[in-house]
């Protein structure tokens, strides 16, 4: 596998902490330490499914990003495969089941 979810910090704690006690979204993978959400694409996502407080769909669209921090580096790898929703960034990672559309083979 390209990226190892083995949480890093103690800091991981807080960001859980303050995330509350809400529902759990099963697509959750992790969450770092500023309190951004780390999801698993859905197959052929392209929208984010993200609800605010009130329960409205955010649906912004998730954009290849390449400029994530040192943190993401650690647990992800050096040339994660990252996408962002350009609304809420909140980030979402590759669906194992869909081919990488850079056609460069990672794994
Ligand atoms: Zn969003």
């Amino acid at each position: 596998m390209l990226y190892s979810l083995t949480p890093m910090t103690t800091t991981n704690d807080a960001a859980h902490a303050a995330a509350g006690a809400g529902l759990r979204d099963p697509n959750l993978v992790d969450q770092l330490s500023d309190g951004t959400k780390v999801k698993r694409r859905l197959l052929r996502q392209r929208a984010c499914n993200e609800k605010d407080s009130k329960g409205k769909l955010c649906a912004g669209h998730l954009k290849r990003w390449y400029f994530f921090g040192d943190e993401i580096k650690r647990r992800f790898g050096e040339d994660a495969e990252i996408y962002r929703c350009e609304r809420c960034k909140t980030l979402y990672l590759p669906n194992p089941d869909e081919e990488p559309r850079s056609g460069t083979l990672c794994w």
